[in-house]
C-alpha cells in the first residue's frame, strides 16, 4: 500500500463540543466524495476557494448536517493535493457521522482515516513546507506561551529556514571557490589570501553563532524550564509556589502528558514557561497512586534546570547551609538561595550576597525572585528585529555539528594550502548539517518521528 496516494480524511477541529467542527479531506481526486456528500446539484455549484452553504448528505440523501463546503484544488492547498473542507456543527457525534460518510463514499479512491500529522507530512512531501516549517506547525499548536507562539510563527513563515539556507549557500560558494583552486595547484598558495577565504570563513562562523544563539533561545521558549523548590518541612515551599503562581496573570497551558496535580504549577515570566515542582510532596507514603506522582516529582526535581533552596529566615538566622532533603538534586542545574518569612525575622526584602530574602505569605521580594529565575534561565528577551524562532533539539544538534565543522575548517585554513582539500570537505559537511534543518535529505525514520507526534487532522 502506498500510503501517500490514498485519500485521507480526519476531523480537523479539537475533540469535544464547539460552535464549528471541520472535517478535512485530502487526495488526488475528490470528485466522488464531493458529489456523494453534497449531492450532484450542490457539487456542480462548488467553486474553488468559495464557501458554499449546503447540506451534507448520508447514503439515503438525508441531511447529516449543514454548513460550508470549501474546495481547494491542487496544488493551491495546505497539502498540495486537492483538499475539501466541510465546516459543520462542532458536535462529536455529528462529526463522526460525517467523517464515516466521507470515508464510505470515497472507498473507490482509497479514502481512509488520516494518521497523526499526515496532512502536514503531505505538505512537506509536496514541497509546500520544509521540515523546519512543518515542525513549526506542531510547535505553534503546542505553544505554551504567547512568546513561544510568536517564535513558532516566525519559523513557520520560513525565517529560520531562510537563515539556515543563506548560511549554507555562502559555505557552498566558498567551497566552490576552493575546489576550483584545487584544479590549479600552482595557485593554491595564493588562494586563501586572494579569495579572502579567512575573512569569509570568519563571517560564516559569526553568522552561525548568531543563528545558534537565536535557536538556543527558541529552544528555551519551546521547552520551558523545570524549577524544583527544595527545603525542610514548613520553610514555606507550598506557600512560595502559590505566591509565584498567584502573581501570574498569563494563562499557560500544561505540556502534553503532564497532569496538573498539586505538586506542579507552570507560570510564565516574560514569555518563558517555568514549571515549579513543590518537593513538599516528596514525603513517604503508602498510597500507590500518590507514590507515582511523587516518583515523577522526584525525578523532575533531580533533573531540574533550576533548584530553589528555601530556608526559614526566622528560624535559621545566619545559617546558610543547604537543607539536605533532596540529595539527589545535588547535581542539578542552576541554584538559587532563598530565605523566607522575613516578615517574622525582620530582614529587608531583596537580593543580598546571592540570597533572595522574601516573604511568601506577604509577597515582599517575590518580584526579585521572578527576576532571578529569569536571569538563571538564560533568557535574553525577545529583542526587536532579530526575533527568536522556536527550535528543537534536532535543530540545535545540526547547528552544533555545523559549528564544529567550521572550527575544523578554520584550523585547516590556518595550516595553509596543504590542507585545502580538508578545508573544502569541512565546508561541505557544515552545509549538509544546515541542510538537515530544512530536511533537504531526510530519512523515513526521521519523518515518522516528527509527524507521528502531531495531532490527527493536522
Ligand atoms: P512547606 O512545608 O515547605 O511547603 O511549607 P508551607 O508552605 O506549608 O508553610 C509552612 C507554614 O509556614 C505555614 O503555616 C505557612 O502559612 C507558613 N508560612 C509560609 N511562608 C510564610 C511567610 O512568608 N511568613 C510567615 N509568617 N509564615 C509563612
Amino acid at each position: 500500500m502506498n500510503t501517500d496516494v490514498d485519500t485521507i480524511v480526519a476531523i480537523a477541529t479539537a475533540p469535544g463540543r464547539g460552535g464549528v467542527g471541520v472535517v478535512r479531506v485530502s487526495g488526488r481526486s475528490l470528485q466522488a466524495i464531493v458529489s456523494g456528500v453534497l449531492g450532484e446539484a450542490a457539487a456542480a455549484r462548488l467553486q474553488p476557494r468559495r464557501a458554499l452553504y449546503t447540506a451534507f448528505l448520508d447514503a439515503d440523501g438525508q441531511a447529516i448536517d449543514e454548513g460550508l463546503a470549501l474546495l481547494f484544488p491542487a496544488p493551491h492547498s495546505y497539502t498540495g493535493e486537492t483538499v475539501l473542507e466541510l465546516h459543520g456543527h462542532g458536535g462529536p457525534v455529528v462529526l463522526r457521522v460525517l467523517l464515516a460518510r466521507c470515508i464510505a463514499v470515497g472507498t473507490a479512491v482509497g479514502a481512509r482515516l488520516a494518521e497523526p500529522g499526515e496532512f502536514t507530512r503531505r505538505a512537506f512531501l509536496n514541497d509546500r513546507l520544509d521540515l523546519a516549517q512543518a515542525e513549526a506547525v506542531a510547535d505553534l499548536i503546542d505553544a505554551g506561551t504567547a512568546a513561544a507562539a510568536r517564535g513558532a510563527v516566525r519559523s513557520l513563515q520560513g525565517e529560520f529556514s531562510r537563515a539556515a539556507h543563506a548560511l549554507a549557500a555562502s559555505l557552498t560558494e566558498l567551497r566552490a571557490l576552493t575546489e576550483a583552486t584545487l584544479d590549479f595547484p600552482e595557485e593554491e598558495i595564493d588562494f586563501l589570501r586572494a579569495a579572502d577565504a579567512g575573512a569569509r570563513l570568519d563571517r560564516a562562523i559569526a553568522a552561525l553563532q548568531a543563528l545558534r544563539q537565536r535557536a538556543r533561545q527558541g529552544a528555551l521558549l519551546r521547552n520551558g524550564l523545570q524549577v524544583a523548590l527544595v527545603g525542610e518541612p514548613n520553610v514555606g515551599k507550598s506557600s512560595l509556589l502559590n505566591a509565584l503562581a498567584g502573581e501570574d496573570v498569563a494563562i499557560v497551558t500544561e505540556h502534553a502528558g503532564t497532569t496538573r496535580d498539586r505538586l506542579e504549577r507552570t507560570i510564565e515570566i516574560d514569555g518563558v514557561a517555568f514549571t515549579l515542582i513543590d518537593t513538599a510532596g516528596l514525603r513517604e507514603t503508602h498510597d500507590p497512586v500518590e507514590r507515582i506522582g511523587i516518583e515523577r516529582a522526584r525525578a523532575a526535581a533531580a533533573s531540574a534546570d533550576i533548584v530553589v533552596e528555601l530556608v526559614d529566615d526566622a528560624a535559621a538566622r545566619g545559617v546558610a547551609t543547604t537543607p539536605g532533603c533532596l540529595p539527589d538534586a545535588a547535581g542539578a542545574g542552576h541554584r538559587l538561595r532563598v530565605h523566607n518569612k522575613i516578615d517574622i525575622s525582620g530582614a529587608p526584602a531583596g537580593l543580598r550576597d546571592g540570597v533572595v530574602y522574601l516573604s511568601a505569605a506577604r509577597g515582599d521580594g517575590i518580584a526579585v525572585l521572578r527576576t532571578q529565575l529569569l536571569a538563571a534561565s538564560g533568557w535574553l528577551g525577545e529583542t526587536g528585529g532579530e526575533g527568536v524562532f522556536l527550535a528543537r533539539e534536532r535543530h540545535l544538534q545540526a547547528l552544533d555539528r555545523a559549528a564544529s565543522n567550521l572550527d575544523n575548517a578554520r584550523s585547516h585554513a590556518a595550516a595553509g594550502a596543504a590542507r585545502l582539500e580538508l578545508f573544502a570537505e569541512e565546508l561541505r559537511l557544515a552545509a549538509a548539517a544546515l541542510g538537515d534543518i530544512t530536511g533537504t535529505v531526510s530519512s523515513d525514520d526521521l519523518l515518522g518521528q516528527i509527524f507521528g507526534r502531531f495531532c490527527i487532522g493536522k
